[in-house]
Order: C-alpha cells, then structure tokens, then sequence
C-alpha cells in the first residue's frame, strides 16, 4: 500500500449502496457466517482454498439506514505476512483507490478464545480506528463454561462489546444499536486505554511514524508499529516504501547490536496487558469432545493410520465414484455432437460446431465430477476440523521437502486437477511457500493424464506380460503416479533450497474445535469451486479446443494426393451393379448382407485414409512435422508430434486428436479397439514399429513432466500476477519432461529394449 499518497478519504465515506462498515477478526471466528445473518446475502462460508480472500459485501438495514457490510478476510494480525492479511489491513483502512474508508470495524471474536482474539483487535484500537466488538461463539463459550463477560471486557478496552451467536441470532439487536451508535458518534468506537511500549521502542516508532506523512500523527504510529513488524516478518509486502523499509531494516539492525527484541517489544507489550486483564471468564474449559477426540487423531499411530484411512477413500472416491458421471457426460456429449452433426449440412459450420464447440465443451465439463466431488470431501473435511490436523500431521513430512504443512491440501488437489489446486494455495500464508506450490503442483499426476497413460499402456502393455512379476498394466499405471509424486516432491526439494529458498517459519496452526459438518455450506462452496473452474480454466480450455481445431481444419482444401470421391463414387457404383445381379440371380439374403457390410468398410477405409491425409496437410499436421527433429531423439514421429500440439490444449486432448491423426474419426475415447490397434500395428518406413513399450514408456514419461495445459499456466499467472512464473513453468516443465525422456528412450535402447 501506498503510505504517502495523498490523505485517504475521510472515515464515513459513503459507498454506492450508503455508508460501509467492515466484519474483521481472525479466521474462523464466524465473520461470513455474521454477514450472512446481518445481510441476508448468500456469500461463501468457510475459509479453505480462500474463499473469503476476495471480500465479499451486502447490504444490511440498520433501522432507517442501509448499511455496506464487507466481509474482510480473517487475519491474525495487522502484520502484512499473508496474502489475507493484506487484503484485510487494505479493507481496514479503505487504501484501495476508488473504496470507500470504512466508518467501522466489527471485530468478530471466538469468545471460546477470547485473549487471542484481542490481539487483533487492540492493534485497530491503537489505530483509533471505530471499533465494536462482537464476541461471537458465545454459545459455544457458554456450554463450555468459559464465556467472557462482555460488561467487563467493554471496561477493559473502552469500545463498545456485544455478545453475540451468529448461529443463534442472539444478540445480533444488540450489535445493531451498538453499531448505530458508533455510526452516529465515531468516537464512541475509539478507546484511550493504552499499554505502555518499552520506550526504546516509542523512539523507534516516532522515527518511522514521521515518515508516513498522510496520516494522522495517531494513525502514523499504528502504522509505524505495523511497518516495524511487517517489514521484517515477511519482506514482500512490495507496497511499503522503499524508505520506509530502510528505515525499519536499520532500526532492526541497531536494536540487534544493542541486544534489543523488537518483536518481543512490541507483541510481548501487547500480550503482557492482555494477559493481565481481567474479563469475568470464570472458571476453566473442560476437557472437551475435540481434545478427546485430537487425543486419538493426533496420536502418532493412530492418527497416521486414521490419515492414511481417509486419503484412501479420498482416492478411491475421486477414480471410482467419479466414473459413472463421467461416462454419462462423455455420452451426453457424443450424442449431441452426433445430433448436432446429422441435423446440418455438412460443412465447415458443422464441423465447427461439433469438433470445435461441443468437443471443447465437453472435455471441460467432463472434469466436473471429480473437480465437485474433490471439493465436496475436501469441503466436509475442512468443515469438520479436520482438514487443520491433516496439515499438522504432515508437516514435518512437508517442511523436510521445504513444503508448508498446508500445502498438503494443493498438492493433493492436484491429483485431480492442477487449476483448482493452484487456486487452492491462497491458504498459504506466504508468497514463497505459494509459489513453491504452484511450481510443483503441475507435476502432480492430474486426472487429464489418465486417459493418456490408459490408451498407451493398453495399446502396448499386454495383460498377459509381467513386470516384476506383476500384471504389466497394473505395474505401470501405479508406476506412473509414484514416478510423478516422486518428481515432484524432488522438484520442492530443489526448488525451495535454490530458487525459493526461504526461511523455515513455524507452522502456527490453528486448531479449530471440531463441529458437524453442515451440508449447504460444503455444497455451496464446492458450487463456488466449481464455478470458479468453469470460469477460469473452463473458458480456456474451450479457447485452446476451437484454435487447436482450426489447426486442424484449416487449410480447408489442401493439395490431395488422391481422388478420394471418384473411390467413394467408385465403390458404390461397384455394389450398386453386384446388387442388381444379386437381386437378378436370386442369391440369398445372407451373401447381399455380407457385400453391404463390406461396402461400408471400404467407404470407411477412403474416407479415413482422406482425413489422415488431409490433417497431415493441415497447419497442426505442418506443425508436427516441425518439431519432428525435435522429439526424434524421444522415440516421437510427427504424428506423436500432432498429438502433443494438440494436447497442449487440455492433455486428454492427445487421445481424440491421436484419433485424427490416424484416421479413424475424432470420437475416439482411450477405451476404443481400432485406436490401440492402429498404435500397435503403425510402422515405420523401414517397417518396424513406431510404438514399443519403450517409447510407450518415454511418451508416459513426457506427458507426466511438461506443462502441456494452457489452464495451469493461466492460473499461475492470474495467482503469481506476473508472466515470470507461468514461463519458469513452462520452460522448466519442459526441459525436464525432454530430459527425463531423452535418458528413458536412448538408455533403454541402450539397454537393448
Ligand atoms: P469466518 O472464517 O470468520 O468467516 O468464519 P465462518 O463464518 O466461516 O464460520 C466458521 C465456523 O464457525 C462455521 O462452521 C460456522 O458455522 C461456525 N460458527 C460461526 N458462528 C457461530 C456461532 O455463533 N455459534 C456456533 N456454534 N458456530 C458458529
Ligand atoms: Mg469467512
């Protein structure tokens, strides 16, 4: 943010729909579940892939006033470390040009964790930002026996408190008339209590606050204390000015040299006051039902073996239970190309429409189901409180990678789907754990590669062939995914202790109490999941299918080597003089029978051998050609080469354009007889053949390491907000995927295979 622009607006700006109040607090303390109450409005509940990191704003009425509530992302702090944080220190404090300055801050608090909720808010009471505190949960404190008084915490602060249940309803009159009041007389929300700063540190703060000329000299000091804090926690926060950050790095360097904290100084000051208040919680929580049951979940033993139990199912659910939806939506699709194609002329609009728009269409939706069902059971998880002990058990496994605990959950994702999981890293606190993630994320073994993987290894891997005594089939596509996993846990490894190498920062983990599970919520966001796949990657994929069908298609009317309609004419006419000569003898119906049949292959066989020719003389057939030498060295010909132009699209691409490329009609599924048979019997000119379960191997081994898939590398953009990483990406990507190759075919020739 820009601290020396020119003065923000005042508090109470009004927005387009009146004046704006903003819902802050740390995450999970029932912000958007508030919202929702107060504004009636449908926005996204829970906190996993970031949901709430984009605000969210309703309209509540207030009495006589319509009110703009925004629903800020939860925080910990007014430290810029995270990617929330920022959007929520920028929401605070209305900085993004064109919003409006909020005129107050609820500040929503889980009332079973009362002390360290406040440290949140006591940093927005220093800023002499209006507050009003809402104590929410208190529902739950009070069946636990530790609920705040709020009389008494209203005397501590000096702001006003509320208490409140946002699952209830209760008290929610009361924050109504505690807000309005606010609104009317501002400094009804500003507090004069103060906790004393060491006073080396008060030097320090002068120092920075003179710095920030364009604030209050009030609000300078908030901001110098923020500056003091966000500088050195986390040094990406490139809106802080340059000067600004000097000054803090030196203030840092010379408090060092004088055996100074200042981090002990400044949240050790804060937590000392808070801890020595006293706000009427009487009594001690029992042991609950979470930590009994966290007794079992987290136990070394049981725990993993209960984790490794739920991942299980995860996968079994994301391979097997997604395939009836699946296959009913490859058929929908098929059907209404077929429908689509009979019911017009032929021509260049039907072949647009079925091989370009209904073609794209469909290999977006057909991701759907395991995208929805993914997010559904990461959805339940999370909701049940789960999901947060899924990142502690696997942190020490992640960190000794360089990987962040929470990013487990992205990388899993990436099983499924790369685009959605690099969505997913919002949850990361940091930039560099973030983009370390998106870096590795790709490598996963997406569910776009499965049809890839199935159509070779059935083509070349006979059920009947063994490998280490295994069912070679089998063999392999376990191999493939333990080989992808591997590569890209290798790929954290060096990437994070090169590239991103960043400082090991503890896993500061919230562990939030486990609660049912609430169906509408899950659905809702993995309908908000979905929907942003449809929009983001969706729309893409569809882009790269109509232009990778125009490769194809065009030119319309290449050079042919042969008269393939005076064949077609040819071969009717044929039948149509046998058929008079049948009828004429008399022969029997079965011999006509077989002659018709017969016909039609042959009509089959020209009419393949044309499309063949034709896309050999298309712009992706010229394409192929061209970076023929380049993948010769891989086992690849310029077929293979068509097939990984187009894969660049979607990579399940590959499977319907090897369908093309081979002449056998774009319907080709991985599952289809004459595909394998065509990619088994293809020779080369000398006459052996093109594919051996070594270039089998090599081409498996390629498509798991590139980033063939124009999606990812527009969501690595639109999530990193610049070009570098999507190209690092790719270019990495790719040099590994040749590489690795490259050593599969030339040492297995070696090998003699
Ligand atoms: P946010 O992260 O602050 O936006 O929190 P959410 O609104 O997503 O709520 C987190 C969880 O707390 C959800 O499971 C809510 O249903 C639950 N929750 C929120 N407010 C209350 C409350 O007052 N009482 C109870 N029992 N649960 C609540
Ligand atoms: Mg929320």
């Amino acid at each position: 943010m820009n601290l020396t622009a020119p003065a923000t607006p005042e508090p109470g700006t009004r927005g387009r729909r009146g004046t704006r109040i903003a819902l802050a607090g740390n995450p999970n303390t029932g912000k958007t579940s508030l919202f929702n109450r107060l504004t009636g409005s449908n926005a996204r509940v829970g906190n996993y892939a970031g949901v709430t990191v984009e605000r969210e704003i309703g309209v509540w009425k207030l009495g006589e006033r319509q009110v703009e509530v925004m629903d800020v992302p939860g925080a910990y702090s007014l430290a810029a470390r995270s990617a929330e944080e920022q959007v929520a220190i920028r929401s605070v404090f209305g900085l993004d040009p064109g919003e409006p300055r909020p005129a107050l801050v609820v500040v929503v608090i889980d009332a079973t964790q009362l002390v360290r909720n406040l440290y949140f808010a006591m940093q927005l009471i220093e800023a002499q930002v209006p507050v009003v505190l809402a104590l929410n949960l208190i529902d739950v404190a009070r069946a636990q026996g530790t609920a705040p008084a709020p009389q008494r915490v209203e005397d501590v602060l000096g702001v006003p408190v509320v208490a409140v249940s946002a699952s209830t309803g209760e008290g929610l009159a009361a924050l109504g008339k505690a807000v309005e009041r606010v609104l009317t007389k501002p400094d009804a929300g500003r507090s004069g209590v103060a906790w004393r700063y060491p006073h080396a540190l008060n030097k320090d703060v002068e120092k920075l606050a003179a710095m920030v000329e364009a604030w209050s000299p009030e609000e300078a000091k908030a901001l110098g204390r923020w500056a003091l804090l966000s500088v050195d926690v986390e040094d990406e926060l490139v809106d802080i000015p340059g000067p600004v950050r000097k000054a803090v790095l030196d203030i840092r360097a010379s408090a060092d040299s004088a055996g100074r904290d200042i981090d002990a100084e400044l949240i050790g000051t804060r937590y000392a006051w808070l801890d020595a208040q006293d706000f009427g919680i009487r009594g001690t929580a029992k042991l609950g039902l979470t930590e009994r049951i966290d007794r079992w979940l987290l136990h070394p033993l049981w725990g993993g073996l209960t984790f490794l139990f739920t991942m299980g199912v995860l996968f079994q659910a994301l391979f097997a239970w997604s395939d009836p939806a699946i296959t009913l939506i490859e058929t929908l699709f098929g059907w209404l190309g077929r429908t689509v194609h009979d019911s017009l002329p032929p021509g260049i609009l039907a072949d647009f429409l079925v091989d370009g728009v209904i073609n794209g269409a469909g290999s977006v939706i057909v991701f759907l189901p395991q995208i929805m069902l993914l997010f559904f059971l990461l959805g339940f998880l999370e909701d049940s409180g789960y999901m947060a002990r899924v990142a502690f058990l696997v942190d020490r496994l992640m960190k000794s990678l360089g990987l962040h605990g929470r990013a487990f959950v992205p990388m899993l994702s990436g099983y499924a789907c790369a685009v959605p999981a690099i969505m997913a890293t919002r949850t990361l606190e940091r930039q560099r754990d973030r983009l370390l993630t998106m870096m590795v994320v790709p490598l996963m073994s997406c569910s776009a590669r499965l049809p890839v993987y199935t159509l070779i290894i059935s083509a070349l891997y006979p059920p009947s062939a063994k490998i280490l005594g295994l069912p070679a089939p089998g063999f392999m596509m376990v191999f493939m995914y333990v080989f992808s996993t591997g590569m890209a846990l290798t790929a954290a490894a060096v990437l994070g202790r090169t590239l991103l190498k960043g400082p090991k920062v503890p896993l500061l983990l919230e562990l939030p109490p486990y609660r049912m599970p609430r169906l509408a919520t899950v659905v809702r966001q993995m309908w908000m999941r979905a929907k942003t796949f449809l929009t983001e990657a969706g729309t893409t994929i569809l882009a790269c299918t109509v232009v990778l069908w125009a490769l194809l298609a065009f030119p319309r009317d290449p050079a042919l080597s042969h008269d393939y309609a005076a064949d077609r004419a040819a071969i009717t006419s044929n039948e149509s003089e046998r058929l008079s000569g049948v009828t004429s003898s008399g022969s029997n119906e079965s011999e006509r029978l077989i002659t018709v049949t017969s016909e039609e292959e042959a009509l089959a066989a020209v009419d393949a051998a044309e499309t063949a020719e034709r896309l050999q003389a298309s712009y992706g057939g010229q394409l192929g050609k061209l970076v023929e030498p380049l993948i010769a060295p891989l086992g690849f010909d310029w077929k293979i080469g068509v097939g990984l132009v187009g894969a660049f699209a979607a990579r399940e691409v590959f499977v319907s354009t090897m369908g093309v490329v081979y002449g056998i009609g774009a319907e080709e599924d991985e599952q289809s007889q004459p595909l394998r048979e065509r990619i088994r019997g293809e020779k080369r000119a000398d006459g052996s053949p093109v594919y051996t379960p070594l270039v089998g191997l090599s081409l498996m081994v390629f498509f798991a390491l590139s980033a063939q898939c124009m999606s990812t590398l527009a969501v690595v953009r639109r999530e990193s907000r610049s070009w570098k990483w999507p190209l690092f990406l790719f270019t990495y990507m790719t040099t590994l995927a040749w590489v690795a190759s490259f050593v599969v075919y030339q040492g297995g020739k070696l090998l003699g295979l």
